[in-house]
C-alpha cells in the first residue's frame, strides 16, 4: 500500500501557490534536517511533450488531445516513481506538485485517478487553497504563466470545489489523508509550516 519514502501529493487550483510553498518548504524541510525531494508532475509531462514537439510550454498541456494528454500522465507519473526510488531511502519525502482536478479543453479532468494512484501510492494528499477573488489576483500578476481559461475569480471557485472533491476521491485508493491548507496573502511561509507539520506526523 506504500512506497518506501513518504509520498505527499500537493494540488491547488493554478495560481493558487502551489510551488510558491513548495520552494520554501524545501528550504524548511532542510533547516529541520528531513530530506526531501519536490518535483513538479507537469514538467515530467512538458519534457516528454516537448520530446515529442506537440508544445512549447506547460499551460498548452491542457489543451491537448485528451488520449494525448492522458499518455503524457501516464509516462509522467512512472518516470517520477522510476527516478525517486533510485534516491529516496525510507525516511526520505517524495513531494509532487500537481492538481487533483485539470481543466482540459475536452472538461473537467481528474489528475489523479487510479492509475497515477497506483504509482505514487500517496501517504497524503494536500489541497492549498486561498480566496477565489485572491487566487484570480495572483493569477493576473503573475504574467510568467497563462491562466486565462481557469475564468477568472468565478473559474477558481467552481474549480476549488470540484478538486476537493476529486482530492477525496484520490485519496480513498490508498487510504491517504487529505490535508486542506490556506495558503495566506503575502504569507507562504505560514502554509509551508503548517504543511511540514502535517507531514512530520505520516
Ligand atoms: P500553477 O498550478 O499554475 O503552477 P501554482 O499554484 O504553482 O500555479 P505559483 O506559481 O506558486 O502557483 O504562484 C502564483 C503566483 O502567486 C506567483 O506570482 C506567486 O509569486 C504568487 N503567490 C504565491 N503564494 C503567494 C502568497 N501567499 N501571497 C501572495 N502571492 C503569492
Ligand atoms: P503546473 O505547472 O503545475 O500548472 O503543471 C502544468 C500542467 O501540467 C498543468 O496545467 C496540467 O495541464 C498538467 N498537469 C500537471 N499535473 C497533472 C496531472 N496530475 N494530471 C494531468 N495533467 C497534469
Ligand atoms: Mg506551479
Amino acid at each position: 500500500m506504500r512506497n518506501p519514502f513518504r509520498v505527499v501529493i500537493v494540488t491547488g487550483v493554478p495560481g493558487v501557490g502551489k510551488t510558491t510553498v513548495l520552494r520554501r518548504l524545501e528550504e524548511i524541510a532542510r533547516e529541520e534536517g528531513l530530506n526531501v525531494k519536490v518535483v513538479n508532475f507537469g514538467s515530467h509531462m512538458l519534457n516528454y511533450a516537448v520530446r515529442e514537439g506537440i508544445v512549447e510550454s506547460r499551460d498548452k498541456i491542457r489543451t491537448l488531445p485528451l488520449r494525448k494528454q492522458l499518455d503524457l500522465q501516464r509516462l509522467a507519473a512512472k518516470s517520477i516513481v522510476e527516478e525517486a526510488s533510485k534516491e529516496l531511502g525510507e525516511n526520505d519525502y517524495l513531494i509532487i506538485d500537481t492538481h487533483a482536478l485539470v481543466k482540459t479543453v475536452a472538461g473537467y479532468w481528474p489528475g489523479l485517478p487510479r492509475h497515477v494512484i497506483d504509482e505514487l501510492k500517496p501517504d497524503m494528499i494536500a489541497v492549498i487553497e486561498a480566496d477565489p477573488e485572491v487566487i484570480a489576483a495572483r493569477q493576473a500578476r503573475d504574467k510568467t504563466r497563462y491562466r486565462a481559461d481557469i475564468g477568472g475569480a468565478e473559474g477558481v471557485r467552481r474549480l476549488m470545489e470540484y478538486a476537493r472533491a476529486a482530492s477525496f476521491a484520490s485519496a480513498t485508493f490508498y487510504a491517504s489523508t487529505v490535508a486542506i491548507v490556506e495558503n495566506p496573502e503575502g504569507r507562504p511561509e505560514e502554509a509551508a509550516r503548517r504543511l511540514f507539520e502535517y507531514m512530520k506526523n505520516l
